[in-house]
């Protein structure tokens, strides 16, 4: 729901529940029907340690800019066409345009394919460009020219480093640890290659090879606060799940502790398949990696994810729940459970990065529960009461800085905008949204390529819409 940092980490405050926990009445208008959820408090909103936006959490792998292969270099017996492509090519990449570069480089390589210089100026523009794609997210691009990259020359290690970068983010863990593995056969001191294996099995949930890696990564960069903060969670992980044991689908697996938590773990089992089979059905997408969820105990789930004491569930890579109160209400075990779930769907499809805040929630809130009705009431009372539409364009970032009032109401907004969008374009528009997010920084940009109308626009249409359903 809500992060310090990132937008992916998600946090589902089941409103019901907070108004069970909290002895005292949240704040909030007053209305006739106390059945309705009530506001979110902003106040509570949990601090987490590490953002699951890898955007965010991962400094730029600038290693990535300096292969260690010798620089591109002019030939000088040649024939005039192969020299003079590769003169033009050495201007452009010289000037950082390593695609015109390559195609240069490429037209030269052509024309004499047992030249070593030619091959290892085509190699660096084609590795050059890769990393710029990574810089713009175009990761299958990327993985294409690192590809290449490695074919000519196949030791150079940054290229098989970019190379399983590209497949992590493209979620393919296998050919990334691959990759990555012959980086470090190549070379053994590049620490971004450990960070990368270490995140891929943190992600598969081996939580003992991951936190290997990263004291590998950190051996050698002891400076990065990024991977000393991943290392102490890993590790703090590590010691509450020593005793877990799991009950396991072919999508999922869900690890808890005692026996007498089987049943509830059976329970979540079942309502996650649940979940994948009915989000799945109507949004068309099941994600291809397997998806763990665990079950702690109330104090173990403040412990590993440091968030308030009013959180219901967490969506960090992994779903988390706490399970003391939930384990006696399956209803609202369930709601939690498809809320996270949708997280990691949305996580999937936009491989990780950022999606705005209010589009990653509405679509939780959408999945949470068959009936969201209640949520638009309320958000019509408390506009009624006087509220003002918080613009969703503000809605992007973390609601930490709102106030009670303010945070309920933008829950309610990402519902509501989220409700329109697919009442407009179509649930299938909306997942497509959230994948051309994981190619396209620019949201407005890629907002207005899929629905053919600017973000601007769909803004003061919603809003409009919303003003007008209440009565003055
Ligand atoms: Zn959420």
């Amino acid at each position: 729901m809500i992060t310090a940092l990132g937008l992916t980490v998600a946090v589902v405050l089941l409103l019901i529940v907070r108004e069970r926990l909290s002895p005292t009445p949240a704040e909030g208008p007053k209305t006739e029907q106390e059945t309705a959820p009530r506001p979110a408090a902003a106040k509570d909103e949990p601090v987490l340690t590490i953002p699951a936006d890898r955007s965010e959490r991962e400094p730029p792998l600038r290693i990535l800019m300096k292969p260690g292969a010798s620089p591109p270099a002019s030939v000088s017996d040649h024939d005039p066409v192969t020299a003079q492509l590769n003169n033009e090519g050495l201007t452009h990449y010289s000037r950082g345009d390593y695609s015109e570069a390559a195609a240069l480089f490429q037209k030269a390589f052509e024309r004499d394919g047992q030249n070593r210089t030619l091959r290892n100026n085509l190699a660096l523009a084609k590795g050059n460009l890769a990393w710029k794609q990574v810089e713009a997210r175009q990761y299958r691009e990327a993985l294409e020219n690192y590809q290449s990259a490695v074919r000519l020359v196949p030791d150079e290690p940054t290229f098989f480093l970019g190379q399983g970068l590209a497949y992590d983010r493209l979620n393919e863990p296998d050919r990334a640890v691959q990759s990555l593995k012959e980086a470090i056969a190549l070379n053994p001191k590049m620490p971004e290659a450990y960070k990368i294996l270490g995140d891929v099995y943190y992600q598969r949930d081996e939580i003992e090879m991951a936190a290997g890696y990263y004291e590998k990564g950190l051996e050698l960069d002891p400076s990065d606060p990024a991977l000393r903060l991943h290392l102490a969670k890993v590790r703090r992980e590590k010691e509450t799940q020593a005793g877990f044991q799991q009950e396991a689908s072919r999508v999922f697996t869900v690890k808890f502790e005692g026996r007498e938590e089987r049943d509830a773990a059976q329970r979540a089992l079942r309502d996650l398949e649940e979940a994948y089979r009915e989000i799945g059905k109507a949004a068309s997408y099941y994600p291809q990696q397997p998806i763990t969820v665990i079950l702690y105990s109330d104090q173990q789930f403040r412990d590993v994810t440091r968030t308030a004491s009013w959180t219901q569930g967490l969506f960090d890579g992994k779903i988390r729940v706490p399970i003391g109160g939930a384990a006696t209400e399956p209803d609202l075990l369930k709601k939690v459970l498809f809320h996270e779930y949708t997280h990691a769907v949305v996580h999937g499809l936009s491989r990780g990065l950022a999606v705005p805040t209010w589009l990653n929630e509405g679509m939780a809130v959408y999945f949470e529960s068959e009936d969201s009705t209640s949520r638009e009431q309320h958000l019509l009372r408390q506009l009624r009461s006087g509220a003002t539409i918080i613009p969703i364009e503000q809605l992007h970032g973390s609601f930490m800085g709102l106030s009670d009032n303010q945070a309920a109401l933008a829950y309610d907004e990402s519902y509501s905008a989220v409700k329109t969008l697919i009442g407009r374009y179509g649930l299938y528009r909306l997942m497509r949204l959230l994948e051309d997010m994981g190619n396209q920084k620019d949201f407005a940009a890629a907002f207005s390529d899929q629905f053919m109308v600017s973000y601007e626009t769909f803004q003061s249409d919603w809003r409009r819409t919303l003003q007008g359903a209440v009565p003055r």
